[in-house]
């Protein structure tokens, strides 16, 4: 018989059930993977849809007994309660989480991260369990240093720009720039939660992801997603790539990013899952501090690390420069510089990311390649003949 796996403070981990809502998506399906692969954990997943979990879905697999799919919209599902009700922990990632929907979907931005998520935090008090929670990196918004005049010397400082749970305030445009619909909504749902543990004791952690990439993260647009939808930044880079075309850089690519391969990411979650003592009312940023490129170096990678995994020319002209405007529309804005401070993460649970920047886009970027480009490619050609 395999040893007992143990915690970071040497006691035996026990199984758990896990009711998974959004199980279905980018983060879900590598976390399920882990739970499958790594652990003898059981999964409850729940998500509209299947498709990036299937792999795991199939009959006579090790882990089958294992994983249950409920396509349950958790709007509007009264069988929710009772997954939450038999489960040992609640695990939740659904959202609209994707920055075009931001200002032009602000409702179903603000109902999707805040509203539907109000019933998973309540079964999660009135049956006493316990509860961890996505939120966002972009809950800090804009950076304190982000309003002084350019090339003062104090940007420099990391008082002005690092990103500390415990510390930083949540500083968001006006209610007119529309984009900041989500992270309000991710707060006031972290607010609220948060209460829950202060006055009811609910037992909760908060994650806030800085940018977590890798396979399965989003669509392809016209190949499995909306061709007039627009994806974050790896899988819009990925397809103008793919299609041969320029990268487009919104407002110059400016903004800043620090990426954290999904792999690594996972890892943490793991702990959180595993460690509920170390994880119990914390809140962590959950990124790659060493990471970090302007919008605009990251399309340089992108292309440098597509043209080596695709053996494709380097393109005369690799990027174009758009406005905001033109890309995402009226009530655009942005967060100009995400460094996560680790100091709690590393306390709590002993964790830090591993992966470099050309790793992880190299690994990436490999699987986009082999599971797109000729898919892209077609999709092309179909619009050229039409
Ligand atoms: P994703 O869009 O791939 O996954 C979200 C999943 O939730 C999707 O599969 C979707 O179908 C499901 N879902 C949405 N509404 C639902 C509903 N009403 N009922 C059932 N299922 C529903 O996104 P992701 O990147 O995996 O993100 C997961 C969570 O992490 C989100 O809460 C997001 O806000 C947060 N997050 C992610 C990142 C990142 O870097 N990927 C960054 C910041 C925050
Ligand atoms: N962006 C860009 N071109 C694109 C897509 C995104 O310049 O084709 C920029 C976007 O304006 C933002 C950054 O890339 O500054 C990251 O965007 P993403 O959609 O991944 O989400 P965010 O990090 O803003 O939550």
């Amino acid at each position: 018989m395999a040893a007992p796996r143990l915690d970071l403070d040497g006691e035996e981990i026990k199984p758990l059930k896990i009711c998974m809502i959004g199980a279905g998506g980018f983060i879900g399906s590598h976390l399920c993977e882990k739970l499958m692969f790594e652990t003898d954990h059981s999964v409850l997943a729940i998500d509209v849809y299947g498709d990036k979990i299937s792999h795991l879905l199939q009959p006579g697999q090790a882990w089958s007994d294992r994983i249950e799919f409920h396509k349950i919209n958790i709007k509007s599902d009264s069988r929710l309660e009772g997954l939450i009700k038999v489960a040992d922990l609640v695990i939740n990632l659904a959202a609209i989480c994707t920055p075009a929907d931001y200002n032009t979907r602000p409702l179903d931005t603000i109902y999707s991260n805040f509203v539907d998520a109000l019933p998973v935090v309540q079964y999660c008090r009135e049956n006493g369990k316990r509860l961890i929670h996505f939120s966002t990196c972009e809950i800090y918004g804009k950076t304190i240093g982000s309003f002084l005049p350019k090339d003062h010397p104090l940007k420099d400082d990391p008082a002005f720009y690092m990103l500390k749970e415990d510390e930083t305030p949540c500083i968001f445009g006006s209610v007119d720039k529309q984009r900041w619909s989500y992270a309000c909504a991710k707060q006031l749902i972290e607010r609220l939660i948060f209460a829950e543990g202060a006055e009811n004791g609910v037992e909760f952690t908060i994650v806030r992801p800085f940018n977590w990439i890798g396979p399965r993260m989003d669509f392809i647009p016209g190949v499995d997603g909306p061709s007039d939808s627009i994806p974050r930044v790896l899988a819009c880079f990925s397809n103008n790539l793919m299609k041969g075309e320029p990268l487009k850089l919104v407002d110059g690519g400016l903004s800043q990013r620090t990426f954290i391969y999904i792999k690594d990411a996972i890892e943490a979650v793991q702990r959180m899952i595993e460690n509920p003592k170390r994880a119990n009312g914390q809140i962590f940023n959950v990124g790659n501090p060493h990471n970090e490129v302007t919008v605009r170096e990251l399309a340089e990678l992108m292309t440098d690390v597509y043209c080596k995994v695709s053996g494709n020319a380097r393109p005369e002209v690799a990027t174009i420069d758009v406005t905001s405007q033109e890309f995402y529309g009226v009530g655009y804005d942005d967060s100009d510089k995400r460094i996560p401070d680790m100091t709690i993460i590393k306390r709590q649970l002993e964790w830090e990311p591993k992966t470099s920047m050309y790793d992880l886009m190299e690994h990436t970027l490999t699987y986009q390649h082999a599971t797109y480009a000729e898919a892209v490619k077609k999709a092309m050609s179909k619009s050229i003949a039409t």
